[in-house]
């Protein structure tokens, strides 16, 4: 076998909390699995600043640091943790095939796709500046950083809506920032963000620019200038707290064709299970969850997903 080819029991594609827990569990039980780490080595919490949420660590961790401990973690289990991205796969044959930009092909006879999603942002370039200093695309993760603020999300979806009223609880003020005059959350979600007497709906507005205080590291957001796009009137919100809740892209690109995506890209996974419709392929972690989208539940789905190879390769 020439040395661009390589084989292996088990082929871990992706890194977060779901790929990571996947490779400790699939090495601990001898896979000697390959994981590549794809585009953002750890994943989204690598974008984020402390994690409050993950059991286990009263104090709070950073995102970044969390992930490079479970990288560790996996790595004492002899996972074959890779810098690099599988850029093509083909599962219908066994061995399953898959290219790496590195040049390798990998061999496997399971393969765990855990590539998770990507939010979705306005594109602003404040919006990038001010990431992790109080724009974040996630409430549940940095929501409690603001207790008593004020603080605007922008969407008109489920998970803006869920956000709105989740951000309602524990900050003073939510503004929630729309694009058009109707959402288009759940009648029972929207009912919600009515029902809530602290967050006030920003119709037919666009963000133009989120501003705040910049001190050579330091940042912090102080505002959202925002525009109606009816009237044209453009004014500054007084926020501590910029969320983004446009919604998510699953990255699941390059497995169109390979297995089953829903009607939004998202992985199709048995119920209960991380199997795919390709026997021996198993998906675990966001890229098949638009529901839950935890790094706690990405890290039980990773779990599953590699004792589920376990049994797969022994039968
Ligand atoms: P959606 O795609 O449903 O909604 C995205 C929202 O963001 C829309 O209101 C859209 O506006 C707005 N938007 C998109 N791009 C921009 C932009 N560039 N600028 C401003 N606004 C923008 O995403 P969600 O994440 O809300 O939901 C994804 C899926 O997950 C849905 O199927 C949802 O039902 C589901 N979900 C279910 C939950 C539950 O049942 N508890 C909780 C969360 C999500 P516009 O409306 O004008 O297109």
């Amino acid at each position: 076998m020439s040395e661009n080819i390589e084989k292996t029991r088990c082929l871990i594609i992706g890194s977060g909390p779901a790929g990571y827990t996947a490779a400790i569990y699939a090495g601990r039980a001898d896979l000697k699995p390959i994981v590549y780490e794809g585009m953002q080595p750890g994943g989204q919490l690598t974008i984020t600043t402390e994690v409050d949420n993950f059991p286990g660590y009263p104090e709070g961790i950073k995102g970044p640091e969390m992930m490079e401990d479970l990288k560790k973690q996996a790595q004492r289990f002899d996972a074959d943790v890779r810098w690099g991205n599988i850029t093509e796969v083909d599962f219908s044959q066994k061995p399953f095939k898959a290219l790496a930009d590195d040049g390798k092909t990998i061999m496997a006879d399971s393969v765990i796709i855990a590539t998770g999603a990507s939010a979705r942002w306005l594109g602003l370039e404040s919006e990038q500046e001010f990431m992790g200093a109080g724009v974040s695309a996630c409430a549940t993760c940095d929501g409690y950083f603001y207790r008593g603020k004020d603080v605007a999300i922008v969407g008109g979806g489920d998970t803006a809506c869920e956000e709105a009223t989740y951000l309602a609880k524990l900050a003073r003020k939510v503004y929630l920032i729309h694009r058009r005059d109707e959402l288009r959350a759940s009648k029972a979600m929207q009912n919600k963000v009515f029902d809530t007497p602290n967050i006030e709906v920003i119709w037919d507005s666009t963000t133009k620019e989120i501003v705040g205080e910049k001190q050579g590291f330091m940042k912090a957001v102080n505002g959202a200038i925002i525009e109606n796009l009816k009237t044209g009137e453009i004014r500054k919100l007084d926020v501590e707290g910029f969320f983004v809740a446009i919604g998510h892209s699953p990255n699941a690109q390059i497995f169109k064709g390979q297995v089953n995506l829903d009607e939004n890209g998202y992985i199709i996974t048995e119920p209960g299970k991380t199997a795919t419709n390709v026997e021996g392929v198993f998906a675990a972690g966001d890229v098949q969850d638009h529901h839950y989208r935890q790094a706690i539940t990405a890290a039980g789905t990773g779990c599953m997903a590699a004792i589920e190879a376990e049994r797969y390769l022994a039968s």
